[in-house]
């Protein structure tokens, strides 16, 4: 687990927020701050809840679910909302379907199945948004754009599933516009596809390119380092 200190966590992430507040502000957006907890212990996210952050996301199944299993059972009056936003294998696909409110990482139908398939009926169903590789040559996780509407077809037949909308993890640019040539290009492919799917979450932006992505139109950035501090996966439980 990485170390943090619950006093620097409460101030980092009161400049996030008026960070994020005042890109909304300056363009016209509404977009929603996610703190991503991975690595970092249940204590940590507990100091950001208790100062007003409610939602959460992770990457990895089993740390995911511990941290989740734990807020339930000591502080179910904190009412977070998670999101499982890393790679997801189908043999860890049913602690996720089973505790999560929410999967961002939807890259193939054989996921989005199993999810469905075990999404317990007395939950919600699970809120999904697709992820997209919208800058081919450099990453490997998400669907080509070409692949899009014929997932989201597939997926909005699957009951226990509520697709949301869209997400991409751009590979790191060093300048603005650079970062912002694929949040442009999501943004466009979310516009394209948003009244037809019924879309209200982009999810793009991350500590290093958070108001680029408002200022291209995403509705939830996720930001960890900024809020957290340094991750140290040496010390990563499996
Ligand atoms: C780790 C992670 C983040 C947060 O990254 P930071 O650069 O620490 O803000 C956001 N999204 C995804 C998918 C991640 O894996």
């Amino acid at each position: 687990m990485s170390e943090f200190d619950p006093v620097a966590v409460c101030q980092r992430l009161e400049m996030v927020k008026n960070e994020l507040e005042k890109a909304n502000c300056r363009f016209g957006q509404n977009a929603q701050l996610m703190a991503v907890s991975k690595t970092f212990p249940a204590q940590a996210v507990l100091a950001a809840a208790q100062v007003g952050q409610r939602v959460f996301g992770e990457n990895y199944a089993q740390e995911g679910c511990d941290k989740v299993d734990w807020f339930r059972a000591n502080h179910p009056e904190l009412c977070l909302v998670w999101h499982f936003i890393g790679p997801l294998q189908s043999n860890k696909t049913r602690p996720v379907a089973e505790r999560f409110d929410w999967v961002d990482s939807i890259d193939r139908l054989k996921i989005a199945q199993r999810l469905n398939d075990q999404r317990p009926k007395d939950l919600a169903p699970l809120n999904v948004l697709i992820e997209v590789n919208i800058d081919s040559e450099s990453s490997k996780s998400g669907v080509p754009v070409s692949e899009v509407r014929n997932l989201a077809d597939e997926i909005v037949k699957l009951t226990n599933l509520k697709l949301r909308g869209l997400m991409c993890i751009p590979a790191p640019a060093l300048t603005r516009n650079e970062q912002a040539k694929p949040l442009k290009a999501m943004r466009a492919l979310f516009d394209e596809l948003k009244d037809i799917y019924g879309f209200d979450t982009l999810s793009m932006g991350m500590s290093a390119d958070m108001t680029v992505a408002v200022e291209c139109g995403s509705t939830l950035v996720r930001v960890g380092s900024a809020i957290f501090g340094h991750r140290d996966y040496s010390k990563k439980s499996a």
